[in-house]
């Protein structure tokens, strides 16, 4: 059965309008086209209520969400949705309650909008209380096969065919939390493609295209445990997660990565600082507990990143003291003889 969160992928997929709304009323996520339709991103409004985006009465759409709450079926409804530039967009909404896990105070309301004019559009909503109702609507993906597969593109990278973003924050939420359970180290890479877009105006974006997938590859294969997860964090960048890593390890896989990168001799003859294509890479390393959010732990490599960037590219910077207190060490290649094992010193920047 299909979770909240791989159903939120899915919705992306989706032309229609969805919400997931809690017991609040709050707004805890939006798929695409909703936040194209209003203009909005809840993101970034975490405040935003579903009562701030349509124009009917609050005590109309209260009762309407108590139903939704309520009801083990599907209800339906009309609101008139406000969109960010003041447009009133006339919808039909399907509600129904979307089970987050077994905790019920944590239940959510999953909302799809339908333009009035649309009679036949398709349904998707899946919980496990709705199980028997959902699998009658799914009507556009009828096959167990068809459903994988939807799971597996909003998990996915299509370019690359590495886990997506999505699918690391997933994984990082879940490490995190077992990491802080266990107390071991949870470790991450962040690294960046240097001067890439300069590598995209000489060969062409197609050429991007390939350079990515090869790199994509060469990162996977350097992170060699079962429990590693790669995954491709935006566009030229990539994101390594390393459970139960300590600091030393991960330097190793981030030194790894970067020589490897190198060696792929992928011509670069628009870099600044080498033939071939390079990386930088940022290392952070934190013992989570459950007071600190997983962001942490990406935006520590974000800055160990950046410094890596700052202090010369094709090189591999380290954050890795305890909160929070920052200091960041340098890795310093010592050979630069392409195909050699280089050998590195840490150096304190602090
Ligand atoms: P730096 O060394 O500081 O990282 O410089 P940069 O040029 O790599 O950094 P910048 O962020 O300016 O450029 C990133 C480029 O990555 C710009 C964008 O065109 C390119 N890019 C992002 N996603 C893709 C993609 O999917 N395919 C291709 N071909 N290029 C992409
Ligand atoms: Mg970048
Ligand atoms: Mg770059």
């Amino acid at each position: 059965m299909i979770d909240v969160e791989s159903f939120l992928g899915i919705a992306d997929l989706l032309p229609e309008p969805m919400f997931l709304i809690n017991r609040q009323g709050k707004i805890v996520s939006a798929n695409t086209p909703a936040m194209e339709i209003l203009g909005y991103r809840p993101a970034d409004n975490p405040g935003l209520t579903f009562q701030d985006v349509v124009c009917d009465p609050k005590r109309k759409i209260n009762e309407y969400l108590r139903a939704c709450f309520r009801s083990a079926e599907l209800v339906l409804g009309a609101v008139d949705l406000r969109s960010m530039s003041g447009d009133v967009i006339a919808a039909r909404v399907e509600g129904c309650l979307a089970q987050y896990r077994t905790d019920r105070h944590q239940s959510l309301v999953l909302l799809r909008c339908l333009d009035k004019r649309k009679s036949n559009a398709r349904f998707l909503a899946l919980n496990d209380r709705l199980d028997e109702i959902t699998r009658e609507r799914l009507s556009l993906y009828q096959s167990g096969d068809d459903m994988r597969e939807l799971q597996r593109l909003a998990l996915v990278d299509s370019l690359t065919s590495l886990p997506n973003r999505r699918s690391l924050d997933k994984n990082l939420d879940f490490e995190w939390k077992r990491a802080s359970r266990e107390g071991k180290p949870l470790s991450t890479i962040l690294l960046d493609i240097d001067f890439f877009k300069a590598f995209n105006d000489t060969y062409g974006h197609l050429a991007g295209d390939g350079c990515l997938k090869e790199v994509a590859r060469t990162v996977q294969i350097a992170s060699q445990r079962p429990a590693d997860l790669t995954a491709r964090y935006g566009g030229e960048e990539f994101a390594v997660l390393l459970p139960a890593t300590e600091r030393e390890g991960a330097v190793i896989v981030a030194e790894r990565i970067r020589k490897e990168v190198e060696r792929l001799g992928i011509l670069h003859a628009a870099s600044d600082i080498n033939d071939v294509v390079t990386v930088s890479l940022g290392v952070a390393t934190i013992v989570p507990t459950l007071d600190v959010s997983p962001l942490e732990l990406l935006s520590k490599a974000d800055k160990a990143l950046y410094q890596a960037k700052a202090a010369g590219r094709n090189r591999v910077h380290i954050w890795g003291r305890a909160l929070p207190q920052e200091q960041d060490e340098q890795i310093t290649p010592t050979n630069t003889g392409k195909g050699n094992v280089q050998e590195f010193r840490c150096k304190s920047n602090a």
